[in-house]
C-alpha cells in the first residue's frame, strides 16, 4: 500500500518580517542623517545658534557610513543566509545608533538638549525587532549612557558643549534639573520598552499561531493533492483496460453483436471515455501542482503548437472550423517545460474548437515582445457569461452556458493557468457572450 508523505518546509515568517523591518530602519536612518545635517546647517547659518558643528557633521557621516554598509550587507546576502545572523545584525545596528545619538547629544548641549527624547523613538522602533530581554538590556544601556553623560558633564569630568542662542545656558549644572531630566528620560524609556516589547511579543505569538495554521492548511492541501493523485491514478489504468475491452467487443472480435447491445455498449464506451478523461485531468492537475521543478529544455515553440493543433484537431470530429495560425517567423527557441507548454496550448486550442459552432473561426497568434512570448487564442464561439468570468480559472468551474450542452471537467483552464504562472507568465481572458472568446498569455523566452 502506498503511503501519503508529509514534508512541508517550515518557513520562518517572523525572520522575513525582521529583514523587512531592518530595511525600513535603514531608510529611517537616511532621513535622520539628512535631518542632522540640515538642522545643524540651518541653526548655525539661519538662526545664529552656535555649537561645535564639525563633530556633529562627523557623526552624521559615521551614521551614513555604517548605514551604507548595512544596506550593502542586507542586499547582498540572500534571505536564507541573512536569517542566521539577523539577530546579531539588529543588535549591532541598535548599539551603533545609541552610541551615535549619545555622542551627538554630548556635542549639542547634553542634558539641556530636548532631542534626548529621540531616544524614545529609537526605543520604540528597535524594541519591535529585539527579544523582550534584549529590549530591556537596550533600555538599561541607553539609561546608563545618558545618565552617565549628564552626570559626567555635571561633575565637569566631561566638557559641556552649550548650544548658545537656543538652549538654556548652564542648566546642566543644576542638580535638580539633571536629576529630574535623568529620571523622566529613563522612566519614559522603560515604559516605552515595556509597552513595545510586550506588544511585539503578543504580535510574534499571534504570527506564530497564524503561521502554524497556514502550514496546517498547506499540509492538508498537499495531502488532498496526494490523495487525488493516488485515486485518479488507480482509476485511470482500469478505465483504460475497460476501454480497450469495449473496443474489442464493439469491434465484433469477441463474437457478433446484436445492434441493440452494440448501441448500449457504445454508450457505455462514451461514458467510460469521459471518466478516463476526467481521471487523466485530475491526475495531470495534481501532478503539476505537486511538481516542484519544471523540466526546462530549449525547443521551438512552433513545433509545440503544431503538436497541440494536431491533437486538438483530431478531437474536433466532424465540425468544420476555419483555423488561422499567425506565428512570428522571427520567434526564437524558448527555454521552458515543453510538455507543459504544449499542454497549455492544447487546452486552449481544444476549448476554442469545442466551444465554437460549425462554420466558426479560430485564430492562433504568437509573437515576441520584451523577452516574452505572447500567445493569443481567439474564437468566434459561444463566449462566456460575464458573471462567470471571475471564476473561469477556478478548478472544476464550468460556465452556465455549457453545463447542459457539452461535457467537461472544468480542470483544463485551472491547469493552464498553473502552467503559465509556474513559468513566470500571466494569462488573461476577454469574452462576449455569443460572439467569442480570446485567451492571451505570456511566458518568458527563458523560464527559470
Ligand atoms: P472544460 O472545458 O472541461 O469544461 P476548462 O477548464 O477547459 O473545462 O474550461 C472551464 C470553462 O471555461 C468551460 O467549462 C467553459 O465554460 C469555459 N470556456 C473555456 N474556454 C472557452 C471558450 N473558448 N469559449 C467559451 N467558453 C470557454
Amino acid at each position: 500500500m502506498r503511503q501519503l508523505q508529509t514534508n512541508v518546509h517550515k518557513t520562518d515568517l517572523w525572520q522575513e518580517e525582521l529583514v523587512e523591518r531592518l530595511k525600513w530602519l535603514i531608510n529611517i536612518r537616511w532621513a535622520a542623517v539628512i535631518f542632522i545635517i540640515a538642522a545643524t546647517f540651518t541653526s548655525i547659518y539661519l538662526f545664529n545658534v552656535s555649537f561645535p558643528d564639525l563633530p556633529v557633521y562627523l557623526i552624521a557621516i559615521f551614521i551614513a557610513l555604517y548605514n551604507a554598509i548595512f544596506k550593502f550587507y542586507i542586499n547582498k546576502r540572500s534571505a536564507g543566509n541573512l536569517h542566521k545572523t539577523i539577530r546579531r545584525f539588529a543588535i549591532l545596528q541598535s548599539m551603533l545608533d545609541i552610541l551615535s545619538l549619545t555622542v551627538l547629544i554630548h556635542f549639542t548641549g547634553g542634558a539641556e538638549n530636548p532631542f534626548i527624547f529621540y531616544f524614545i523613538f529609537h526605543t520604540i522602533l528597535t524594541s519591535m525587532l529585539l527579544s523582550k530581554k534584549e529590549a530591556y538590556i537596550q533600555a538599561c544601556i541607553i539609561s546608563i549612557l545618558t545618565v552617565g553623560l549628564f552626570t559626567l558633564e555635571y561633575l565637569n569630568t566631561l566638557p559641556h558643549h552649550s548650544v548658545n542662542g537656543f538652549l538654556g545656558i548652564d542648566l546642566y549644572k543644576n542638580k535638580i534639573y539633571t536629576a529630574a531630566i535623568s529620571f523622566v528620560l529613563t522612566s519614559t524609556i522603560f515604559i516605552a520598552t515595556f509597552f513595545t516589547a510586550s506588544l511585539a511579543e503578543k504580535l510574534k505569538n499571534r504570527e506564530k499561531e497564524l503561521e502554524e495554521a497556514h502550514l496546517k492548511l498547506l499540509e492538508k492541501d498537499r495531502l488532498k493533492d496526494e490523495y487525488v493523485k493516488m485515486v485518479s491514478h488507480d482509476l485511470k489504468s482500469p478505465l483504460a483496460s475497460i476501454q480497450s475491452l469495449l473496443e474489442v467487443v464493439i469491434g465484433g472480435f469477441a463474437g457478433t453483436l446484436d445492434e441493440k447491445v452494440k448501441e448500449v455498449l457504445q454508450r457505455i464506451q462514451k461514458k467510460t471515455e469521459f471518466l478516463h478523461h476526467y481521471a487523466k485531468d485530475l491526475l495531470d492537475l495534481s501532478r503539476i501542482r505537486a511538481e516542484k521543478n519544471l523540466n526546462l529544455k530549449i525547443f521551438n515553440i512552433k513545433e509545440a503548437i503544431d503538436t497541440a493543433v494536431e491533437i486538438a484537431s483530431s478531437k474536433m470530429g466532424e465540425k468544420d472550423i476555419q483555423l488561422n495560425i499567425e506565428i512570428d517567423a522571427q520567434l526564437p527557441d524558448i527555454k521552458a517545460d515543453r510538455e507543459l507548454i504544449t499542454y497549455a496550448f492544447l487546452n486552449l486550442i481544444a476549448n476554442a474548437f469545442k466551444y465554437t459552432q460549425h462554420g466558426g473561426n479560430v485564430w492562433i497568434k504568437v509573437s515576441r515582445k520584451n523577452g516574452y512570448i505572447i500567445a493569443e487564442i481567439k474564437d468566434t464561439g459561444i463566449g462566456i457569461p460575464s458573471n462567470d468570468m471571475p471564476h473561469i480559472f477556478e478548478e472544476f468551474f464550468r460556465a452556465g452556458n455549457v453545463i447542459k450542452t457539452t461535457k467537461g471537467t472544468g480542470l483544463g483552464l485551472a491547469m493552464t493557468r498553473h502552467i503559465i504562472e509556474r513559468h513566470g507568465g500571466t494569462i488573461s481572458i476577454e469574452s462576449e457572450l455569443d460572439k467569442g472568446t480570446t485567451f492571451r498569455f505570456t511566458i518568458p523566452v527563458s523560464a527559470k
